[in-house]
């Protein structure tokens, strides 16, 4: 899917369009304690097609003037996203700093749809006209804060973005490695690389390609996608938080499996919980890659004294497989590519329907459903709907009445039964008409 970045001058409504354009999207995830929802970053679904979108005016340098601000937002713009969505402000015309930006993005030579906002009163809106003085695409109206427009710009985006984003590396293992600054994620991507039998080649892609590497082992391709830091560093913006939180986010969305590297040196941090909930949230396969085990005073009992600290700190994270590596001396680092197979096969695991019948049907013969005032959970029929995670749809006579803990059972027996090893799985439930 495709990636659209907003950008323009403070105050011209950014934020408003971000939030009508990411609209009132339901989850169907339950929420992930712990994980604190950036509001820089969203998906968008538009006309059956599902795409991202920033909003880089929450990006800022502190105590920088104006210019350097804008000048970072739209670089960061021009380096994460497919489309740039230009937003100025139709009550005040063209300002200095409109022209300015449009400048820059004219030299980026990417697509840009230009909106001119606050456009409440359409009977106005020839105002819009003077912005063709940009020299960039054909000016559209809108109204973030009465909703008016919204259409036209999701139009726009969704055509804005070449078909073949959608199809690039198929038949590969993409993943990426997450994990606070220092913790070891740049030392481990780059002994995976240095293994022997891995052949890195350059594929050509997508713009973005450019900061992923595509590689070979036994005959298996896998990129691993780039996440903040690892690969350009030097740029200013580099450590501001949000814009890590954003790569890594942006990343996740990309990678079939996300490995979670946490440093043993410093042991478990808050902030490994919240990245480590976004690919949970996302749906990826999970993997827990403890590194700088050589730094750890251990004994016997060491290994499983943290394997249990993380079950406790992470326990939305209960399927994860956990590896216990040193990128530094190479330890065990020849288990994460067979690990990232195992986990990107179970995430992408289809149940014929009958199996999967078969096995929760026994599972409520052992465990009937509990009642709840007076009223029986009835499983009707179940079936897999989708993969990645594995999704499975239980019709029965009231959803209301699948609880927490049944569906903890239930889902239990589906991975004694079929492993799932590293992915999630969701379970929903419809009343059956
Ligand atoms: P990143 O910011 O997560 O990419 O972390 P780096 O890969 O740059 O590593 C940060 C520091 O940790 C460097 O000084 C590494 O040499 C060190 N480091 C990385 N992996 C290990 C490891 O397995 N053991 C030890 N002892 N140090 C490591």
């Amino acid at each position: 899917s495709g990636i659209v970045a907003i950008v323009g001058r403070p105050n011209v409504g950014k934020s408003t369009i971000f939030n009508r354009i990411i609209g009132e999207r339901k989850s169907i995830v339950e929420d992930t304690p712990g994980v604190t929802r950036d509001r820089i970053y969203g998906k968008a679904e538009w006309l059956t097609k599902e795409f991202r979108v920033i909003d880089t005016g929450g990006i800022q340098l502190a105590d920088q003037p104006f210019r350097e601000e804008i000048n970072m937002q739209v670089e960061i713009a021009i380096d994460e996203a497919d489309t740039i969505l230009f937003v100025v402000n139709g009550k005040e015309g063209i300002t200095n700093d409109d022209e300015y930006i449009a400048r820059l993005l004219q030299r980026s030579q990417k697509k840009v749809i230009l909106a001119v906002n606050k456009v409440d009163d359409f009977a106005q809106s020839d105002s819009i006209y003077e912005f063709y003085n940009l020299g960039l695409s054909d000016p559209i109206a809108v109204s973030g804060a009465h909703g008016i427009g919204i259409g036209d710009i999701l139009d726009a985006i969704v055509n804005s973005f070449p078909d073949k984003i959608q199809k690039d590396y198929d038949g590969m293992t993409r993943f990426c490695v997450i994990g606070r600054p220092n913790v070891g994620k740049s030392s481990l991507v780059n002994a995976l690389l240095n293994q022997e039998r891995v052949i890195v080649s350059n594929i050509e892609g997508t713009t973005r390609d450019a900061i992923d590497t595509p590689f070979k082992r036994e005959g298996k391709e896998y990129v691993v996608i780039d996440t903040a830091g690892i690969r350009k560093r030097g740029k200013v913006y580099e450590n501001i938080e949000k814009y890590s939180v954003l790569r890594a986010m942006s990343a996740i969305e990309r990678s079939d499996v996300v490995l979670v590297v946490i440093d043993g040196e410093s042991g478990i941090r808050d902030q490994d919980k919240h990245v480590a909930g976004f690919a949970h949230e996302a749906g990826k396969g999970v993997i827990i890659v403890y590194n700088k085990w050589d730094a750890v005073e251990k004994d016997e009992k060491t290994m499983n004294r943290i394997e249990k600290e993380i079950r406790t700190q992470f326990q939305y994270l209960s399927y994860a497989p956990i590896l216990f590596v040193s990128a530094l001396k190479k330890q065990r680092i020849q288990t994460i590519l067979p690990m990232i197979d195992d986990v990107h096969d179970a995430s992408v695991l289809r149940i014929q329907t009958n199996v999967l019948n078969e096995v929760l049907m026994d599972a409520q013969l052992m465990t009937p459903p509990p009642t709840h005032k007076g009223k029986r959970l009835k499983i009707y029929y179940a079936s897999q709907v989708a993969v990645a995670p594995p999704t499975i749809v239980l019709f029965v006579n009231d959803p209301e009445l699948l609880h927490f803990s049944y569906k903890r059972f239930l889902e239990n027996s589906l991975r004694e039964a079929f492993g799932f090893q590293g992915t999630t799985l969701r379970i929903l439930a419809r009343e059956r008409n």
